[in-house]
C-alpha cells in the first residue's frame, strides 16, 4: 500500500491428498477411469492482511485391504487394513508468506511476497488384497462352495469382490462371542495354476492374507485319491507362493455321507496336518469345524500382534519425516549451454519465489550467496554471463552482483 506499508496476508495451505479405508466399499472400480487426483489449492492471501483460506483435503474412499504402493520406486508405502485407517499421499505444500513479512525497519514498502510451496507428487498404485481369516482350498468338485453355504448359511454376505480375472467367494460365519470370522472360497485356485501363471498371483494374493487354509478334500474317491489330493494341492500352493506353503492348515475330509468317504476319513484321521471329517452338503462336522477354526484363528491373530511391525502412524512419519537441508547443500551440474544448481531445499526456495519480483529475486540471490551457492558455481568453473538453471528458473550468473 503507498503510504500505508506493506500488508499481503499469508496464501493458505493447500489441502493433503489422503486415502482413509472403509468396510462400505468393496472395489477400487473408482480408480480405473479417473486416475489423477487434486487435492484444493489454498487461496492467494489479500490486502489488509487477509490470510488466504487452506484447501480443503481430498479423501479418497479405498476397500479396506487397500495396499498402497510407491509406483515409481516399487516399494510399500501404506497397508490399509483397518477400518477408518487414513494414509497421506501427497502432502500441502504451505502457503507463501505475504509481503507483510517481510517489512523491516530498513525496509518499509517491500514487494517480496512469496508464492505457494509446491504440494508433494506422487503416483500410486493401489492393489486389493482380500481380507479372509480363512480360505478354502482344495481340487475342483472337493465341496468348497458347498462348505461356504453351509458355513455360512442363512448369514450376512459380504458384497462380492469383483476381480477382472476372479470373484473369489467370502461369507462371514457367525461363531461363540459374537465373532466374527470371514471365509474366502477362491474358485479356481488350482484349476488356475493349469490355465496360466497370469492367474495363480492373483489368487495366492488373495490367499496369502488369510490366517488358515482349510484344505477340502473330496474323501469319497477312496484313500489313494484323497493323498494324491492333498499332495498335488500342497505342491500348488508351494508353487504360488513360499508364504501359503507355510500357512497353518486343517484337513476337511469331505462327503462321508457317502460310505466310501466314511471310510476314507477313518484311514486318514490322526495325520498330519491335522483332519477333521465332514459332509458340507449333510451338515454333519460342519459346526465342529468351525469351532476349530475358530479357535486356530484366534491363535494365528495373536501370534500376528505379537510379531506386528510398529503402528502406522510411526509408518507415516517415517516415509514423510522431511530431514533438513541446507540451503547450500547442491550439486552444480555442467549442462550444454550453462549450469544447472540441484538441491532439494535450493529449488524448492526458487520456486517458492516471484521471480517477477525484483525485491524477491534480490532476496533469493542474497540467500544463495550467504549459503554458498555462488561459491560453489564458482568452483564448478561457472563465469561472469553463463547461464545458470535452477529448478524452471533461468539466471546470468554476474559475480558481486548488487545486493
Ligand atoms: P467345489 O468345486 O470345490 O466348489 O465343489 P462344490 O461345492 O461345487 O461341490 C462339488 C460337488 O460335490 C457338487 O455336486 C456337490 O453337491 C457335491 N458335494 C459337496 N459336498 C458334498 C458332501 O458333503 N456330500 C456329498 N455326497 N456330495 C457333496
Ligand atoms: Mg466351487
Amino acid at each position: 500500500m503507498p503510504n500505508g506499508g506493506p500488508d499481503g496476508g499469508d496464501g493458505g495451505r493447500g489441502g493433503d491428498v489422503v486415502l482413509v479405508a472403509d468396510v462400505q466399499a468393496s472395489t477400487l472400480s473408482a480408480f480405473r477411469d479417473r486416475r489423477r487426483f487434486r487435492a484444493e489449492s489454498g487461496r492467494a492471501g489479500a490486502g489488509a492482511l487477509k490470510s488466504g483460506r487452506d484447501g480443503a483435503d481430498l479423501v479418497l474412499t479405498v476397500p479396506v485391504g487397500t495396499v498402497v504402493r510407491d509406483a515409481d520406486e516399487d516399494r510399500v508405502l501404506a497397508d490399509l487394513a483397518i477400518d477408518g485407517e487414513r494414509f497421506v499421499v501427497a502432502r500441502a505444500g504451505r502457503g507463501g508468506r505475504g509481503n507483510a513479512r517481510f517489512a523491516t525497519s530498513v525496509r518499509q514498502a517491500p514487494r517480496i511476497g512469496e508464492i505457494g510451496e509446491p504440494g508433494q507428487h506422487r503416483r500410486i498404485e493401489l492393489e486389493l488384497k482380500l481380507i479372509a481369516d480363512v480360505g478354502l482350498v482344495g481340487l475342483p468338485n472337493a465341496g468348497k462352495s458347498t462348505l461356504l453355504a453351509a458355513l455360512t448359511a442363512a448369514r450376512p454376505r459380504i458384497a462380492d469382490y469383483p476381480f477382472t480375472t476372479l470373484e473369489p467367494n467370502l461369507g462371514v460365519a457367525e461363531v461363540e462371542g459374537g465373532r466374527t470370522l470371514v471365509f474366502a472360497d477362491v474358485p479356481g485356485l488350482i484349476e488356475g495354476a493349469h490355465r496360466g501363471a497370469g492367474l495363480g498371483i492373483d489368487f495366492h494374493r488373495h490367499l496369502e492374507r488369510t490366517r488358515l487354509l482349510v484344505h477340502v478334500v473330496d474323501a469319497s474317491a477312496g484313500v489313494e485319491a484323497a493323498r494324491e489330493a492333498l499332495a498335488t494341492v500342497r505342491a500348488e500352493l508351494a508353487a504360488f507362493s513360499p508364504v501359503l506353503a507355510e500357512r497353518e492348515r486343517l484337513v476337511a475330509l469331505n462327503k462321508v455321507d457317502v460310505p466310501e468317504g466314511r471310510a476314507v476319513a477313518a484311514v486318514l484321521a490322526g495325520s498330519e496336518p491335522a483332519t477333521i471329517a465332514i459332509s458340507a452338503a449333510g451338515g454333519e462336522g460342519v459346526e465342529e469345524l468351525l469351532r476349530r477354526v475358530a479357535v486356530l484363528v484366534a491363535e494365528a491373530r495373536r501370534a500376528a500382534v505379537a510379531a506386528a511391525p510398529p503402528p502406522a502412524d510411526d509408518a507415516e512419519h517415517r516415509v514423510y519425516r522431511h530431514r533438513p537441508r541446507r540451503l547450500g547443500d547442491v550439486q552444480v551440474v555442467r549442462e550444454e549451454d550453462g549450469w544447472r544448481v540441484l538441491g532439494e531445499t535450493l529449488e524448492r526456495e526458487v520456486a517458492m519465489t516471484d521471480l517477477n519480483s525484483e525485491d524477491a529475486v534480490a532476496r533469493l540471490q542474497r540467500r544463495m550467496r550467504t549459503a554458498g551457492v555462488d561459491a560453489a558455481l564458482r568452483a564448478a568453473g561457472c563465469v561472469e554471463g553463463d547461464t545458470v538453471r535452477i529448478a524452471r528458473a533461468e539466471f546470468t550468473y554476474a559475480e558481486d552482483a548488487p545486493g
